[in-house]
């Protein structure tokens, strides 16, 4: 018989690892987490978070100038950048201490120190100490990638930039996913001359085509100077600490900064996993069965460590099956299908299940879809347009997909996500009587599709 300290010993304090530390407490486990940073992870001190505040930040300018056009004397100068990143990081440092205490109330013991494996059982702590656990859980996340060689040259990533002494005139975004689109469109919003450089065809790869389509142009439409199919291939640091960049079109532009957005790769290095015995996948994401647990029996895996789908949400629901699976007597596993997100650009765009592509991969589908001046920003002359799109299985009519770009697109994928997971039809749709005068009844009055196979 072996003598553990704790039952469960978690790596990470993030989203997904206090998640399950707390409810694996819950069911009676003795449990220890190791915190190298801060509580609350990436989520909560350089994700989500402190983004979702910026974004909020940034939205005023054009909130004042339709305003003006509704008769008030409004306007909006001087972002206090200062000022505002304090107020952000005391909001920070309040969370962190929510999460903390939450933890320490549920009776976790916290270590603040990075801890790493020895073997399958112990975990070993920055000051030398050794803990035994009868199960791990790795929930140490992910960390920005920039490709190596542009590192080294003072360029920023989205971890940087929540604590930048001052906001740059002119930035170069390099790259075309979630936070390279979320920061073009935030760092606009905020006075910054925006250049976004993406290699391929059009942004946001992976989403449907009308999104990306339709969120391109209105980030263009903002004054984004988001360039497709071009690539950074060099970067040069000049004597005033600027920066030089020469794209794939042989253009040479100087910017203030650079923000790589370029991917974010798993945090598993120096973990002492692989010496442990866990399999590890080419990019490093700890390789996890359905209920998360690793090649080595007494350990498991939550959260972007694994690369399964990198939101928040799914960490939590993850750590939560993880701790109610072990220590709950209650088998589970996550369904990583149908899991709806949003892409917080100006204006948001949502989205849930299928893309259109993906849907006649399996068959033949119908497409509605509707585009049009929401009544707000229309009646202050604004051109800004929103997009609804549901795309549905041609003979059965189920919805398969909804895609929306509109302010609070994210607030409507979330509801629209019920209907969907429940198996919803275009019928069922159709038969709802639309709240009016909305954005969102459009999503209900759609009647003849748009293309249909
Ligand atoms: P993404 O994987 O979404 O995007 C990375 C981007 O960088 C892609 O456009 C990719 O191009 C490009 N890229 C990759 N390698 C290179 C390279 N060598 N040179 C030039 N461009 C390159 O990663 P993000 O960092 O934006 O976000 C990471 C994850 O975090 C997301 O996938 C998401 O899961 C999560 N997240 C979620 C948010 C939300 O829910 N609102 C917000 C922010 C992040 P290509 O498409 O050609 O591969």
């Amino acid at each position: 018989m072996m003598d553990f300290d704790f039952d469960l010993f978690v790596i990470g304090g993030g989203s997904g690892g206090v998640r399950a530390a707390r409810v694996a407490a819950g069911h009676g486990a003795t449990v220890a987490l190791a915190e190298e940073y801060r509580m609350g992870g990436t989520c909560v001190i350089r994700g989500c978070v402190p983004k979702k505040l910026m974004v909020f930040a940034s939205a005023y300018p054009a909130s004042m100038a339709e305003a003006r056009a509704y008769g008030w004397r409004a306007s909006c100068e001087g972002f206090d950048w200062s000022r505002f990143r304090s107020a952000l990081h005391a909001e920070l440092d309040r969370l962190e201490s929510v999460y903390t205490r939450n933890a320490e109330a549920a009776g976790v013991a916290l270590f603040h120190q990075r801890a790493r494996l020895v073997d399958p059982h112990t975990v070993e702590l920055a000051d030398g100490s050794r803990h035994r656990a009868r199960h791990i859980l790795i929930a140490t996340g992910g960390r920005p990638w920039v490709p190596e060689k542009f590192s080294g040259l003072g360029a920023m990533t989205s971890n940087e930039i929540f604590l930048a002494d001052r906001l740059p005139r002119s930035i170069l975004i390099v790259g075309g996913g979630f936070i390279a689109c979320e920061f073009a469109c935030i760092l606009q919003g905020l006075g910054v001359e925006v250049a976004q450089y993406y290699r391929g065809a059009q942004i946001l790869r992976g989403f449907d085509d009308d999104l990306r389509a339709h969120v391109a142009a209105e980030m263009a439409a903002l004054g984004i100077g988001l360039q497709v199919d071009t690539d950074l291939v060099d970067l040069e640091r000049l004597q005033d600490g600027r920066f030089a960049a020469t794209d794939t079109r042989g253009a040479r532009r100087e910017f203030d900064q650079v923000l790589f957005a370029t991917g974010r790769s798993p945090s598993t290095e120096g973990l002492g996993l692989v010496e442990a015995g866990v399999r590890l996948a080419g990019n490093g994401a700890v390789i996890v069965d359905d209920y998360s647990q690793t090649s080595v029996p007494s350990i498991f895996a939550v959260g972007d460590v694994t690369d399964r789908v990198n939101l928040t949400p799914v960490a939590i629901r993850e750590g939560q099956a993880f701790a109610d699976t072990v220590f709950g007597a209650r088998r589970q596993a996550v369904d990583h299908s149908l899991v709806a997100s949003a892409v917080f650009t100006r204006p948001e765009a949502g989205t849930v299940g299928l893309t259109e592509a993906e849907a006649r991969e399996q068959g033949p589908v119908a497409v509605y879809m509707t585009t049009f001046r929401p009544m707000q920003s229309a009646f202050a002359g604004g051109e800004s347009r929103v997009m609804m799109k549901l795309v549905c299985d041609r003979d059965s009519e189920k919805v398969l997909g909804c895609h929306i770009v509109a302010p609070g697109a994210a607030e409507m994928i979330q509801l629209a996500a019920i209907a969907i997971g429940i198996g919803a039809t275009k019928a069922d749709f159709d038969r709802t009587i639309a709240v009016h005068p909305t954005m969102s009844e459009e999503i209900v009055l759609m009647r003849a599709p748009l293309r249909s196979d």
